[in-house]
């Protein structure tokens, strides 16, 4: 059996596990559906590429487990077509399903060598996302204001620069809190002062760090 028929059934079940785990988003489970995670892996972990756990990626971080992924692609509550700003590029496997969704994509990363490898892999892939290297703490000022704002690193202040950067009406999700007390929330832009925020309850995700590397 040709390999990629093999990832094809694989994917077909973490799509199914996703439903079992309560993602209920045809939008979203379409795009996981769509999008082969083993592109995004470690060439040593692909084998691995369909099961729901993060793995390393370069520079020490991490490809987002695939729970976490479709959870926080949930929240942002998409209809496709959105601009959406997303903080840690990382692997580009999120980048990739925001694009499978549907939305105009915009993706900081602080790492140089991840955002050359994961830069040139997207455009390989034919992902249309924009990507830039720096720090997102400063969020992407030049194409604000974003309809949605997605952070994948967890964060222990909330940057004021992307709360700035969300329109109004326009949604950001966040790990948002201390090192092991990270919570996701999601922040609602209600006017050009007024911002409302709910819980989803704890999550895990590697730092966010301030400056480049
Ligand atoms: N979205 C990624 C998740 C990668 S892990 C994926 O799907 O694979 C989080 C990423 O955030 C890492 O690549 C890390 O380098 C990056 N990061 C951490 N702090 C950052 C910051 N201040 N600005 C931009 N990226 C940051």
């Amino acid at each position: 059996m040709p390999a990629s028929y093999k990832f094809i059934a694989r994917r077909k079940n973490l799509v199914s596990l996703l439903q079992q785990k309560g993602i209920t988003t045809p939008l979203v489970l379409n795009a996981i559906g769509s999008v082969p995670r083993e592109l995004f892996m470690n060439s040593s972990l692909i084998e691995l590429a369909y099961e729901d756990k993060a793995y390393p990626i370069a520079g020490g971080q991490t490809i987002s487990q695939p729970y976490t992924v479709a959870r926080q692609t949930e929240l942002l509550d998409l209809n496709g077509g959105e601009k959406v700003l997303e903080i840690g590029t990382g692997s580009g496997y999120q980048s990739a399903v925001l694009c499978a969704c549907g939305c105009h994509v915009y993706s900081v990363e602080r790492q140089r060598v991840l955002y050359e490898q994961t830069s040139s892999l997207l455009r390989e892939l034919q992902y249309d996302a924009m990507c830039v290297y720096g720090d997102g703490y400063e969020g992407w000022p030049q194409y604000a204001p974003y309809d949605r704002i997605l952070v994948t690193a967890g964060c222990h202040e909330l940057p004021v620069a992307l709360l700035k950067q969300l329109s109004v009406g326009g949604l950001m999700v966040i790990p948002f809190g201390k090192d092991n007390e990270l919570r996701m929330i999601r922040i609602r832009r209600t006017s050009e002062n007024e911002y409302e925020r709910e819980d989803f309850g704890d999550c895990a995700f590697v730092p966010m760090l301030k400056g480049v590397q």
